[in-house]
This record gives C-alpha cells, sequence and structure tokens, in this order.
C-alpha cells in the first residue's frame, strides 16, 4: 500500500511491540492489534509461544494465559490465550481449561461469543461448514470466521478489519 492511511487510533503505545510481533509473526500481531482494539474480546493462539511473546503482548496490555487442553490421544497440548479482559480470560479458562479439544455446536458457540463471531455465521458454519457466501476470497481471508451468506454484521467488520491491517502493513 501506498499512501499512508490516516486513522484515528491511540497506537503510539503499542506500534513498538505490534512492530516486533510482526516481524516474529504477521498474524499474531494482526490477531494482537484486533485484539487491543477490541474486535475481539478474546483470542487463541495455537501454536507455542515463548515468554518474549507472551511479554510482548503484555507490553500492549492485553492479559495472557497459557491453557492445557486435552487432544484425543490423551496428551496435553499448550494454547494461549489474550485478550484486554481478566473477565473473558476467566471466561474461556473455566470452561476449557484441562478439557478435550472439540468441535461440538455447544464449543463452536461458546467460542464465537469469546471470539467476536457473529451469531448468524456461527449457526450456519455449524450447520454447513464453509457453506458459499458472497464475499471475495480477499475479504474472506483476512476474517478469523466464515462469513454465512448475506451476513447483516460481516460487512462492518470486515471495515473495521481492514483498517487495523492497512495500518499493521504501514507499521
Ligand atoms: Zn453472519
Amino acid at each position: 500500500m501506498s499512501s499512508q492511511p490516516q486513522y484515528d487510533l491511540k497506537i503510539s503505545g503499542i506500534t513498538e511491540s505490534l512492530a516486533i510481533l510482526k516481524e516474529i509473526d504477521f498474524e499474531l500481531a494482526y490477531l494482537a492489534f484486533l485484539t487491543h482494539e477490541g474486535l475481539k474480546p478474546l483470542s487463541r493462539w495455537e501454536k507455542p509461544l515463548e515468554d518474549k511473546e507472551l511479554q510482548l503482548l503484555e507490553k500492549m496490555n492485553l492479559l495472557t494465559k497459557r491453557i492445557t487442553r486435552i487432544v484425543n490421544a490423551g496428551r496435553e497440548v499448550q494454547e494461549n490465550i489474550f485478550s484486554r479482559s481478566q473477565a473473558y480470560i476467566d471466561l474461556y479458562a473455566k470452561r476449557f481449561e484441562n478439557t478435550q479439544i472439540d468441535k461440538s455446536p455447544e464449543t463452536q458457540r461458546f467460542e464465537g461469543f469469546l471470539f467476536g463471531y457473529p451469531p448468524c455465521c456461527v449457526e450456519r458454519y455449524i450447520l454447513k461448514p464453509y457453506a458459499a457466501n458472497n464475499l471475495n476470497e480477499k475479504d474472506q481471508k483476512i476474517l478469523f470466521h466464515w462469513a454465512c451468506r448475506n451476513c447483516s454484521i460481516t460487512p462492518f467488520i470486515l471495515d473495521s478489519y481492514r483498517k487495523i491491517l492497512d495500518l499493521l502493513e504501514n507499521l
């Protein structure tokens, strides 16, 4: 992107952390930024994170927690969650800590609520994952949920996500 977009977000306090995170993993920086702006109440990172990376998230005023989950074979895996809200961290921990990873409709609804997904999209996805929608591929790619057809919420979310992505790409 050649032109510098002008936005009214107050991000001077987090640009340094974002710039470092972006070098480590662009998607992690993007998620952290969306969560910082409150567009996602809570985010989950399923790959391992080192203390250094958790500290960068914390420098952005995000609360972090490592969560232990169980996979089918009984093996333990670590997830990392982050949020501006202690209440959301507690909700996730209470619901999922030391539980088996599953994709039941109940789990998907709870996750959708925590991750800021539109409920209509969550319900549609439970009925039929990745059903055709009317988004172009580029727009769908910058989202973390699969939009339902003719969604009345996603276009607004997309505008906000694009703004965050623009800022991050131009950091
Ligand atoms: Zn929807």
